[in-house]
């Protein structure tokens, strides 16, 4: 007998076991094969939704038969399963085309992560130590239940951190905690588009992320945005993009970056426009200007959105061409040339995200380029801009709004919590790791310290859930129902749905069926008309209308895994009364840290593998080089050549980054692409703890973040923070570059 057919032969023999109320072992292990018929070496394919930001990009997943090593009733053991084995993007998938970017591509390693928690765990050890032990899915459940019953009276106790979100899954979560009494969810994305979503609210009525139709613009001017790398909806902007350059005959739109780094995007740009930072929005005004000034547009052309811009009817009088380049370092003649680029192609569109909303005074410059495309006429145009319909799920599962008091901001939980203002005793984590992600201000890990008792729903041990007392992880994304309600990427509206891919490996269970089940269990049990995830999603489904006259929505859905078109009156998220806020002018933006001592601008940005760190636990993320430096598995500072000359530093250099709040320690890349007084570095790297690829790998550039935030919606603003660097010392190693030129240049000399 060979080693394989042994195992095998164990794993039968270990689920005979303890199934024995099951029969024959042969039939205990058709109880671990799929349903459907699996034919050896025959892949079929079925519907996914991609995790793993929020664009929502349908996929198709490939399954094939395989032996895998599973977790049955405590019995580990290889048995034959249908696996899925690869995503793609799904073809007919209105938001990606078929499209997925390399993170999607990596999304696949999160099942078979050999570092996955497995089966609940109890913490055995002292707070963030990481020690746990194995408890039943009973007794943890019951403990929690235990646990919120012992609040009675006192409900407003029970605090969750998420990631947020539109769609089903953050709707169960509301839902439980408005029914039990609980404040909402308190959410946090370190780069997140709050401020964006304002200001569309704002301007256009609209508080979502537009879309943007690039397949049919001639001019594109982005301040800022990374949309073909990491904001927004990447893979179908990078669509959009490949037909605007080439989609046409004869026809090759033009793009022009407006930012002070250069980022993936920026380097695909024909016209890179370097500027100060925090000064985006007065560009913006500047070219509106020059348009208005030479009557290429009527300022009234801008309608509601250029009332909401101090001195737009008066024709921008303090945002002349000559200010502007005091202002922003942009030459006056290259103001009035993008004016004139700008008016004339027609289409014509601006995009306004990234580290342009990352200031003090961020409303004002989404606000000034929101009026800059109503000027232009870019609003709810082919070739501009407009915003897709959006499900109302609570109007569809007729559930209604989840209610419940309003969730502080986490800066000021974390706050609350250290005052003794909050007397939060039960805190709920869900997807995010807010340990990692926030300020070391804002103390986020000493507050949770305090709360007397963390669940976290987290697959992986990370620095937030390494705090958890009780961990009840959730299945994959290939093993349990999977939703998104995209936000931007597509005309029509657009809601993703998936059933499991494959059956899960391990003793994990769907977060929200956890939560419905908690919902049932309590003392005083939670009135919510679901029993499972899917019923809820069926629910949802059902309201609307089918595509084809045979099958209803959410069959069809299922099949295809997404249901597409005209949402029926009353399903559709409503749009934002008018605006009523005073006019927007120019404020200097605000940094943390004395500039004397503190001489360099600091831009932490979004890694295009990483993101904002939460996807550095895949070692294919790990693996795959930066698209501009060809690093990976490392950290790295970018400083400007002329600068990095004048103190000393030479390509690869370890060099000291120190802020007003912490030091960090990296290799030095000189580009070309940054500002002179711009320091920047990706995220992403720096876990203390997060599986065997990411912990104590790199560093973590937001341990240097000042707690400046955006000045009217209190937005974190993570482009705000002064810098000094000096170099350490040489070359030494831990810089690894995909030419490898570098490192075998440290190899050498070390050898
Ligand atoms: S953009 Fe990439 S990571 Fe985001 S949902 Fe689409 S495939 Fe996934």
């Amino acid at each position: 007998m060979d080693r394989r057919s042994f195992i095998k032969l164990t794993a039968i023999t270990g689920t005979s076991a303890t199934l024995a109320s099951c029969g024959n072992p042969e039939n205990q292990l058709i109880r671990f094969v799929p349903d459907e018929d699996i034919v050896p070496g025959v892949a079929i394919w079925k519907p996914g939704v991609c995790p793993l930001c929020q664009a929502g990009c349908g996929l198709t997943v490939r399954v094939m038969e395989a032996d895998a090593d599973v977790v049955r009733n405590g019995q580990a053991g290889v048995v034959r399963i249908a696996a899925a084995k690869k995503l793609e993007g799904a073809p007919g998938h209105p938001v990606n085309h078929g499209g997925l970017c390399a993170r999607g591509q990596s999304a696949i390693q999160i099942t078979y992560h050999p570092d996955r928690i497995t089966q609940p765990l109890k913490r055995a050890g002292d707070r963030g130590q990481g020690r746990y032990e194995a408890i039943s899915w009973e007794n943890a459940l019951a403990e929690v239940v235990s646990k919120l019953d012992a609040l009675e009276g006192n409900q407003r106790a029970v605090a969750a951190v998420t990631q947020g979100g539109r769609g089903h899954r953050a709707a169960v979560l509301r839902q439980f905690l408005a029914r039990f009494g609980a404040p909402g969810p308190i959410t946090f994305d370190l780069f997140g588009d709050e401020v964006l979503r304002r200001a569309n609210g704002l301007s256009f009525g609209r508080e979502q992320l537009p879309t943007f139709d690039l397949a049919n613009t001639r001019f594109v001017l982005s301040f800022g945005a990374d949309f073909l790398g990491t904001w927004n909806s990447p893979v179908s902007q990078n669509v959009g993009y490949g037909l605007m350059r080439q989609g046409r005959p004869g026809i090759r739109g033009a793009f022009a970056q407006v930012e002070s780094r250069m980022s993936q995007t920026g380097a695909s740009a024909d016209e890179w426009v370097p500027v100060r930072p925090g000064t985006e929005g007065v560009l913006a005004l500047g070219i509106a200007n020059v348009i208005v000034a030479g009557q290429r547009r009527p300022a009234s052309g801008a309608g509601r959105a250029g009332t909401l811009i101090d001195g737009w009817s008066g024709g921008l009088a303090g945002y002349a061409p000559a200010e502007v380049e005091k202002i922003t370092g942009v030459p006056t003649a290259r103001v009035e040339r993008l004016a004139r680029q700008f008016a004339d192609a027609r289409p014509a569109v601006a995009i306004v995200g990234g580290p342009a909303l990352a200031h003090s005074n961020s409303l004002f410059t989404a606000l000034a380029v929101n009026a800059l495309n109503a000027l232009v006429g870019a609003v709810d145009q082919p070739g501009g801009m407009s915003f897709m319909p959006q499900l109302d799920v609570a109007a569809a599962l007729k559930a209604g709004g989840a209610g419940g008091a309003p969730a502080p901001r986490l800066g000021q939980f974390a706050a609350d919590v250290l005052s003794g203002a909050s007397a939060a005793q039960v805190l709920l984590v869900d997807g995010t790791n807010p340990v990692f992600t926030t300020p070391p201000a804002w103390r986020v890990r000493e507050a949770f310290e305090k709360i007397p008792y963390i669940v976290s729903f987290s697959s992986f041990l990370d620095e937030t859930t390494a705090l958890a007392d009780l961990i009840l992880p959730d299945h994959s994304f290939l093993e349990s129902w999977t939703e998104a309600i995209p936000e931007s990427g597509a005309m029509d509206a657009v809601a993703s749905v998936a059933p499991p891919a494959m059956r899960p490996l391990y003793q994990t269970r769907a977060t929200p069926d956890v939560l419905l089940e908690i919902a049932r269990t309590l003392r005083v049990p939670l009135e919510l008309p679901w029993q499972t995830f899917d019923e809820m999603l069926g629910a949802s489904f059902a309201a609307l209308p089918s595509s084809t006259p045979d099958v209803d929505a959410w069959t069809d859905a299922q099949g295809k895994g997404v249901w597409s078109g005209t949402l029926p009156g009353g399903l559709a998220v409503p749009a934002a009364a008018a605006g009523s806020s005073a006019p927007a002018a120019f404020a200097e933006p605000q940094f943390d840290g004395p500039a004397d001592q503190y001489p360099f601008h600091f831009l932490p940005y979004p890694s295009n593998q990483f993101l904002d760190g939460s996807l550095a636990h895949l070692p294919w993320l790990q693996e795959m080089p930066d698209p501009l430096t060809s690093a990976m598995w490392s950290s790295w500072v970018e400083i400007n050549p002329a600068s990095a000359e004048k103190l000393g530093i030479a390509q690869g250099d370890v060099v000291e980054v120190a802020s007003a709040h912490g030091t960090v320690q990296a290799a030095a890349i000189l580009s070309p692409g940054i500002a002179p007084d711009l320091i920047a570095m990706p995220a992403g790297q720096g876990h203390r703890t997060f599986t065997r690829y990411a912990s104590g790998r790199g560093v973590n550039p937001v341990d240097l973040l000042g707690p400046v935030t955006e000045a009217t919606t209190g937005a974190l603003a993570w482009a705000a923070t002064r810098v000094r660097v000096a170099r350490v010392g040489p070359p030494d190693g831990r810089l690894i570059l995909f030419a490898g030129g570098m490192r075998e240049h440290v190899e050498e000399e070390l050898r």
